[in-house]
């Protein structure tokens, strides 16, 4: 495996796939610049959507597939927004109307447990049975007021109880070693050294 196309266009996902995959000499390239359209993301789970992303741009491609999906999930509110956590407000997406909503949804809830998850999957060709996944969880709690300006999303109502600061207050280095997509990207280079070397 020497390319790899990337079910995403987002710079910021690319650079820090890139720069992770690179030493172990995979080209990581983006669907777009390939041709590939944005594939449905239909399902209620993480690893489906993450997973039909994969296999949409592999299809597409005739290239190894990564594809990743990540979303907040609340413990009171049966893991919600999950997979509905970039459009969790409705259309068009945003971070604050989102966050707001957050805040209603939990006025007066004791319960404030949550945690960010990412999928990350990769497939060696379309109809590859065993994907390789990895996943990352980063657990904490939901603020009652938003605290910091740095990050995106939920950021600044995510609570890191190990710092006792929001991860929108954490430096960007911290928080990318801490966060959910960190844990992910570094059990997926785990498994692909495993399995290269
Ligand atoms: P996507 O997987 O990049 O599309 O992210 C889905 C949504 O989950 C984002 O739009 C955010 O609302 C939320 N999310 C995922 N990761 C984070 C994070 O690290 N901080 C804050 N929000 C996040």
């Amino acid at each position: 495996m020497q390319q790899l196309v990337l079910a995403s266009n987002n710079a910021k996902k690319l650079k820090e796939l890139a720069d992770l995959l690179a030493p172990l000499g995979i080209q990581v390239i983006p669907q777009g610049e390939l041709g590939v359209s944005e594939a449905e993301e239909p399902h209620c789970t993480f690893i489906e959507n993450a997973l039909a992303k994969a296999r949409h741009a592999a299809a597409a491609t005739g290239l190894a597939a990564l594809a990743d999906d990540s979303g907040l999930c609340v413990a009171a509110l049966g893991g919600a927004p999950g997979v509905l956590s970039a459009r969790y407000a409705g259309e068009p997406k945003s971070d604050a109307r989102n966050n707001d909503k957050l805040l209603a949804a939990l006025a007066g809830q004791p319960d404030r447990r949550a945690h960010f998850v990412s999928l990350l999957v990769l497939v060696r060709h379309a109809a590859d049975p065993q994907p390789i996944i990895a996943e990352g969880e980063w657990h904490g709690e939901i603020l009652t007021a938003p605290r910091g300006a740095g990050g995106f999303g939920y950021d600044p109502l995510f609570l890191d109880p190990a710092s006792g600061q929001t991860a929108a207050e954490l430096p960007a280095a911290v928080k990318n070693a801490r966060s959910h997509r960190g844990q992910a990207m570094q059990t997926l280079l785990a498994r692909l050294t495993r399995e290269l070397g």
